[in-house]
């Protein structure tokens, strides 16, 4: 299964990955938990990519595609992967075609998770997550039983440091103008399912199990 999945920052991209991974033994790959990865790494790529990161930007194309490139390549691709947050650029998209088409693969399905702008900026501004274990909560809905200490694992709760005000504005903005025609793509290659992202998410995980099962 060669899934991507797409949507505004917010949506509930990262909460579904984590449900499709559970059930669909194929790697969850985020470029957004790579950069973050590289820049606690302080890796020279790191140092980079938290520039635009922090601007609410995104990460120039050349950097992102390698990346990815380098990932898919890797075995355990071999029966599937999930896609989150990559491509976000109509440049990204027509790369990851190329590279697919090197390793005789192709996208078969893109999910596309929407919400209202008001609902994805109230849940960005409550998401929180754990510095260790990286189990997100959000302050308003989910919140860990202890202000400030994973459930899980007892580690430190942090929020990202573009979950911040202008910061969300800025991706939201950046959403729109250079990810959303991306839709149109996937559309036109008739690979795209649109998700409503505005409720439960066990609601919308059964939409997605149901979208795969059909493939
Ligand atoms: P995310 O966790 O997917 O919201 O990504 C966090 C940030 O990482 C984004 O705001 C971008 O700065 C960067 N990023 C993640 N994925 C990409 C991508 N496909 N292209 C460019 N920048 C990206």
């Amino acid at each position: 299964m060669n899934i991507i999945l797409m949507g505004p920052p917010g949506a509930g991209k990262g909460t579904q990955a984590e449900l499709i991974k559970a059930k669909y033994p194929i790697p969850h790959i985020s470029t957004g938990d790579m950069f973050r990865e590289a820049v606690s790494n302080g890796t020279q790529m790191g140092k980079e990519a938290q520039k635009y990161m922090d601007a609410g930007k995104l990460v120039p194309d050349q950097v992102t595609i390698g990346i990815v490139e380098e990932r898919l390549a890797q075995s355990d691709c071999a029966k599937g992967f999930l896609l989150d947050g990559f491509p976000r650029t109509t440049v990204q998209a027509e790369a990851l075609d190329q590279t697919l088409k090197k390793l005789n693969k192709k996208v078969e399905v893109a999910l596309n998770i929407a919400a209202p702008d008001e609902i994805l900026i109230e849940r960005l501004s409550g998401r929180v997550s754990c510095k260790d274990c990286k189990k997100v909560y959000n302050l308003s809905y989910s919140p860990p039983a202890q202000a400030g200490v994973c459930d899980i694992c007892g580690g430190e709760i942090i929020q990202r440091s573009d979950d911040r005000g202008e910061t969300v504005a800025k991706r939201l903005e950046v959403y729109n103008e250079q990810t959303a025609p991306l839709l149109k793509y996937y559309d036109e290659c008739q690979l795209l399912h649109n998700l409503d992202g505005n409720r439960d998410s066990r609601e919308v995980f059964q939409e997605v199990v149901r979208i795969l099962e059909s493939l």
